[in-house]
């Protein structure tokens, strides 16, 4: 048996219902396909709303003795599962490759990043604070302390499987939350295997689901209806994130969105052009360009943009195309039909309003949802992508004259997650840092993911950060007592 098909037999395929592997209550299942061939991968089971309120019903029964677990056990079980992915890298990464595309390069990057999360929030567990001072009136004093927010659902997205879940699930368990996880459908295995990882280290029964579904609405519908579910934190496109955030509403629920990007990346007249060069390789081809983070619109100084531009071609049409698990490849397949469809529209459009194609340009055809890594320039300004979010291997290169008009170009956008730019001159790094309107922004580097700095966005790119000593407040409510 290959190495391939040894790791699919053995992997858990139930739901994972407060860490006890269990078959959908109605039986279903659905496929999971291997964006590389088309073919299926693996089933999972389905959960149904049914489902979704037995997690819900084992979150609760669980939560304050969780909640009361000392800080330095709840940050333990996380450092435990820290080593235990460690100690199934192989396995976690070629997994995502599978169920994903990516190369199994950038798997075993996404297990390092991922698993980072889990080591971080071991170690903030045991540092949440809280305040104590006296009243100003002389008349009391003031203690502020922090408690858990209660029961959490996390829904992720498909393209990091593994970090999105455990930039959630790290600090909602370091917190004292119990969780209950939904993975995107395109890429449910990695997130139940991990959900055995943290068996294995010891998390106590109820305090962690996950629930594989084919109706997404479906299973999150009941469970922000019920008023013991405490909090919603989400990572996907802005349309979900809306359509949460108004079901929020409904009972004032504590979200967290972290949503879709597009982000600019600069290149000013000054900047080192190779080391820009390099940049956009990371910020436009991680992952094969399925990021968030991903540079969507690149604009380069005309006086130094052909220049980029030619050397930007050549590195990209250099990249190797083909399925994730073949050595040597650079850039896996799309991870769906549809998503092939939406970039090949989008590079149709801006072709056909004038742009021009340096590289690439199509499907390559075939087997698989492959898209050909593309560089177009002289992009106009009507262009779809310059407003949607490619999210596939499509760099868009875009000229201008002068400082302030690439910060207004930048600015245009209802996103606002991350920039990049590149200038070797210290006055503009600052001055244009703090003139983006981004929630985070890259100065001479092309990728800004850190699981110890805040990462999340402003105006549409939504609200709340995970990461860094603020991820942890996401999962904490302030609680004011007044003593005499
Ligand atoms: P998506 O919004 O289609 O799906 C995300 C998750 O939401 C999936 O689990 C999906 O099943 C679920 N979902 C879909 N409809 C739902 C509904 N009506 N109710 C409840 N859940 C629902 O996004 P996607 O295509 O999986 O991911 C790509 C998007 O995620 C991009 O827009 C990308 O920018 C964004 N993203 C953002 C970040 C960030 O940190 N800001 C990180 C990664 C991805």
């Amino acid at each position: 048996m290959s190495k391939q098909s040894a790791l699919i037999a053995s992997l858990p395929t139930e739901l994972w219902l407060g860490g006890i592997a269990t078959p959908a209550s109605n039986g279903a299942r659905f496929d999971v396909l291997d964006p590389a061939t088309g073919d299926v991968l693996s089933s999972v089971a389905d959960a149904s709303p049914e489902d979704a309120v037995a997690a819900l019903d084992r979150a609760v029964a669980v939560q304050a003795s969780w909640a009361a677990t000392p800080a330095r056990e709840r940050g333990e079980i996380l450092r435990r599962a820290f080593e235990l992915l460690h100690s199934r890298a192989d396995d976690f990464a070629l997994l995502m490759t599978l169920e994903m595309g990516k190369s199994l390069q950038e798997s075993h990057g996404e297990v390092k990043y991922g698993g980072e999360f889990l080591r971080w929030f071991s170690e903030e567990a045991v540092r949440i604070g809280g305040r104590f001072t006296q009243a100003p009136a002389g008349n009391g004093r003031i203690l502020a302390t922090k408690a858990p927010v209660g029961p959490v659902l996390a829904i992720t997205p498909w393209n990091f499987p593994l970090a999105m879940g455990t930039r959630k699930i790290g600090p909602a368990l370091a917190a004292g939350c119990t969780v209950i996880v939904k993975p995107a459908e395109d890429t449910p295995l990695t997130m139940l295997l991990l959900g055995q990882v943290f068996a294995d280290a010891g998390l106590p029964e109820g305090v962690l689901s996950i629930l594989p579904t084919s109706d997404a609405a479906g299973v999150s519908g009941p469970l922000m209806e019920d008023p013991r579910l405490r909090k919603v934190t989400f990572t996907g496109s802005t349309g979900v994130g809306k359509l949460l955030v108004r079901a929020s509403a409904e009972r004032l629920l504590r979200t967290s969105m972290e949503l879709g990007g597009n982000a600019p990346f600069i290149v000013f007249d000054d900047a080192d052009i190779d080391a820009a060069v390099d940049g956009a390789m990371l910020a436009k081809m991680r992952n094969g360009g399925e990021a968030c983070t991903a540079a969507n619109r690149l604009y380069v100084a005309n006086s130094v943009r052909e220049e980029f531009t030619q050397k930007l071609t050549a590195r990209i049409a250099a990249l190797k195309v083909g399925p994730g698990v073949t050595p040597g490849t650079d850039i896996g397949p799309l991870i769906n039909s549809k998503q092939l469809a939406t970039v090949t529209a989008l590079v149709e459009d801006a072709v056909a309003k004038g742009a021009r194609v340096r590289t690439g340009g199509q499907a390559p055809g075939g087997v698989g949802f492959f898209f050909t890594p593309t560089v177009i320039d002289e992009v106009p300004n009507t262009a779809n992508l310059l407003r949607d979010e490619i999210f596939g291997p499509v760099a868009a290169v875009i000229g201008f004259d002068t400082e302030d008009e690439a910060i207004a170009a930048a600015n245009d956008t209802q996103y606002g997650l991350v920039s990049y730019f590149y200038t070797r001159d210290l006055d503009r790094a600052m001055r244009v840092s703090s003139a983006l309107d981004t929630g985070m922004v890259g100065v001479n580097r092309g990728a800004i993911s850190d699981a110890a700095a805040p990462f999340g966005g402003v105006k549409e790119s939504g609200f709340g950060r995970e990461g860094g000593s603020e991820g942890i407040d996401e999962y904490l409510e302030t609680k004011y007592i007044a003593l005499q």
